[in-house]
């Protein structure tokens, strides 16, 4: 980069997860030409992306979900030749049934097999024999996919920002950008007191969406949560580990999930909590009501990963109202792409970010995103989010 550029090809506003994706996708086309511009330090844990883990997986409750997450795997295998860094840990993945679940089974099942995708049925005995640290009570049924497992996501995040560099990308932390306008086609973008300009501009912005949409005179009905995740110290830690131990989701509304030992020295599992909160005010404080659940649960289902609390991380998760992304051109604005990760879109970080290159470098993207539109009716203000609305969620896909 030349030193004091002002004028790039390209803008991405936000280097969380999705963002550092698109600055890394964009650099391979247009080297030197990327400019990103994040508000905190690079790296941050006051947005969405900065844990040691993500699970990533196939199980979907729609065919173009399935297919999506294909091309995110083969992203993250793009990604990792070019770190010569392994960021996706194939552990196999748990889907459990409860009967109390509202969550459509056969939209998941049907939709695995329409695209191919590999998955047993196991009860609870099959489980139990595959992976003994789990107990039962009750009345389940599970799917294991083999190919399910975890992005580590902090690693992830990082390569995306060094690779980005290497081809001349210029990525600013502490600039928070605080307008927007379009000029000449293009974008003026005032940053901590500087004034850039872009050509074309992607805005992933996570929990401030609406603050930078604002900018444009867009807005979308998005709700943020505070949640966190908690790390336990096992003693029998090597049972953990990810080839002996997949990651798992209890498929219900406000579940459970875990992880294999990885990153810490600690089984790592969480519970939604749907708490709205301000990305601007919210609190550090982890909910202790929370940590007692996670330990609850524990003990009665994975009573050998019991152990002291090594620590819990709150994090923010921005919700839309059909729990599907945005991943479009804002309305009225050819040159500018926007997407938001309605709480589950760190596995497709890498495709995400591909995506939005594509958009905007070719014109157009190989995946069928129509069901990403900012136009579709559940976007439409007003619209509840799924923890506002009793019952909700027949085939609405889980988080994570
Ligand atoms: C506890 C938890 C567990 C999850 N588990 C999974 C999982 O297992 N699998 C999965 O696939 N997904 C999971 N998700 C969801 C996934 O992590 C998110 O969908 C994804 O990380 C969103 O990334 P993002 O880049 O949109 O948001 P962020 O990471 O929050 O990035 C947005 C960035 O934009 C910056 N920004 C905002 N406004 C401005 C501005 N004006 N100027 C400059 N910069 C700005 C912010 O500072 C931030 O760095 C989970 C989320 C949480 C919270």
């Amino acid at each position: 980069m030349a030193p004091g550029k002002t004028s790039f090809g390209y803008a991405v506003i936000g280097l969380g997860g999705l963002g550092s994706a698109a600055a890394y996708w964009l650099s391979k086309r247009a080297p030197g030409e990327v400019l990103g511009l994040e508000q905190f330090e690079l790296g941050h844990e006051r947005g969405e992306s900065q844990d040691h883990s993500r699970i990533i997986r196939l199980t979907y409750h729609t065919p173009e979900y399935v297919k999506f997450a294909q091309a995110a795997y083969r992203a993250w295998a793009a990604l990792e030749d070019d770190a010569e860094e392994q960021l996706v840990v194939k552990c196999g993945e748990l889907n459990f049934w409860p009967d109390r679940t509202t969550l459509n089974e056969d939209a998941f099942n049907r939709s695995m097999q329409v695209c191919d995708v590999p998955f047993e049925r196991l009860s609870a005995a099959d489980v139990t024999k595959r992976f003994p640290q789990f107990r039962f009570d009750g009345d389940i049924h599970a799917i294991y996919q083999p190919d399910g497992g975890l992005v580590g996501a902090i690693k992830a995040n990082a390569a995306h920002r060094r690779l980005a560099c290497r081809n001349g990308a210029t990525l600013r932390d502490n600039m928070p950008v605080s307008g927007l306008r379009q000029i000449n086609g293009g974008y003026e973008i005032s940053a901590g007191g500087q004034t850039f300009e872009a050509e074309k501009l992607i805005i992933a912005a996570g929990p401030w969406t609406n603050r930078v949409l604002g900018y444009l005179g867009q807005s979308v009905p998005l709700k943020v949560t505070h949640e966190q995740v908690s790390y336990f110290a096992s003693p029998h830690l090597e049972k953990f580990r990810p080839d002996r131990f997949p990651v798992w989701i209890w498929m219900i509304l406000d579940n459970y999930y875990g992880f294999p030992a990885y990153g810490a020295e600690g089984v790592k599992i969480a519970k939604d909590r749907f708490a709205p909160t301000d990305p601007d005010t919210r609190s550090f404080d982890p909910d202790l009501t929370n940590q007692d659940e996670l330990r609850q649960f524990l003990s009665r289902h994975l009573p050998e990963a019991v152990g002291p609390l090594l620590y819990t991380k709150t994090c923010l998760l921005t919700h839309t109202p059909d729990t599907d992304f945005i991943l479009d051109r804002v309305p009225g604005h050819p040159n500018c792409v926007a997407t938001v990760g309605a709480t589950h879109a760190f596995k497709f970080a890498s495709v995400i970010g591909q995506t939005m290159a594509d958009m905007l470098q070719l014109g157009a993207t190989p995946h069928d995103i129509a069901a990403f539109r900012f136009d579709r009716d559940r976007l439409k203000a007003g619209e509840k989010t799924r923890f506002e609305i009793d019952g909700f969620a027949e085939q609405q896909c889980a988080a994570h």
